[in-house]
């Protein structure tokens, strides 16, 4: 009886967990659209602001403070939006993997080509950033793998992003290589490093580590990244961890399983 008790809970759960997912996603959609207008509109002002209201004030300097005033509180408005933004597109994203109705778009890849557009999209942040030197590091040649290739660039481009936002100087490397069953992907950084009894929980939805935050606004993430890195690698039999020292950098490491037959990749165990 207590085993019909508990597979019945077990069900109840699992349905209530997959109507949460469900809330969570029809809420994160209807929330996009008028975002779409707060940053369209946000940005629209501050060009229309200074273009043609800050030449106005040119030469009256009580005018110019204030409309330098004006367009940083209006920035601000911008750079929360935009975060909000990126939340619930994340928490779409996640909800959608963790409900079942994430559509995955399979099929055989070449990952260094894949590796090379996530590569390419970070080049706007590293232009900002000239003190970080970004190395993409595989020399050998790398077996196929049967997956979304847009599902890998987002993991990729996730943990270059964040290695870029935790290195105030040095060298971002993503390094390639395989053992023939699997392909090894290592995003490593000289950045500011992540305590080891955090290197775990930093998966998990929402973390982050709490320093007494430097980052500027622009840069602030929502804690969810991590996350769906998680669950995308999961989703293809792979597994994610992180390595790090304090003070000197952190490495990520993806292991996903080559192709082993059209249907679908091996399992790593
Ligand atoms: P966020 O949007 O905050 O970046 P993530 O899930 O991507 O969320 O990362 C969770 C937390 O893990 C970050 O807030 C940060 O504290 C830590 N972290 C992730 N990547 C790095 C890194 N390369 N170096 C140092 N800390 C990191």
């Amino acid at each position: 009886l207590q085993a019909m008790e508990l597979a019945e809970a077990n069900i109840r759960m699992s349905e209530l967990d997959r109507l949460k997912s469900a809330f969570l996603s029809t809420v994160s959609h209807e929330l996009r659209t008028p975002l779409t207008s707060i940053l369209g509109f946000a940005k629209l002002i501050g060009r229309d602001f200074t273009e043609q209201f800050l030449p106005l004030a040119s030469g009256q300097a009580a005018l110019e403070a204030r409309g330098r005033r004006i367009a940083d509180n209006l920035s601000v408005v911008f750079h929360e939006a935009e975060r909000l933004t990126r939340l619930i597109n994340d928490v779409l994203d996640l909800s959608r993997i963790e409900s079942g109705s994430m559509h995955w778009r399979d099929r055989r890849i070449a990952p260094l080509d894949v590796l090379r557009t996530a590569a390419r999209s970070i080049a706007g942040l590293l232009a900002a950033r000239p003190e970080i030197v970004f190395v993409f590091d595989a020399t050998e040649q790398v077996p196929d793998l049967f997956m979304d290739p847009d599902q890998l660039i987002q993991v990729v481009s996730n943990l270059l992003q964040n290695a870029v936002k935790f290195t105030r100087t040095g060298e971002v490397r993503m390094t390639v290589r395989t053992d023939g069953e699997a392909v090894q992907i290592v995003v490593a950084d000289s950045g500011i490093g992540i305590p080891e009894s955090e290197l775990e929980s930093i998966f998990g939805k929402f973390h982050q580590v709490g320093r007494g935050d430097t980052l500027s606004d622009a840069a602030k993430g929502t804690g969810l990244g991590l996350a769906i890195c998680g669950q995308i690698v999961r989703h293809y039999g792979g597994r994610i961890w992180a390595t790090s020292r304090l003070g000197q950098g952190s490495a990520f490491h993806v292991r996903l399983p080559c192709l082993a037959q059209e249907e679908g990749p091996a399992r790593i165990p």
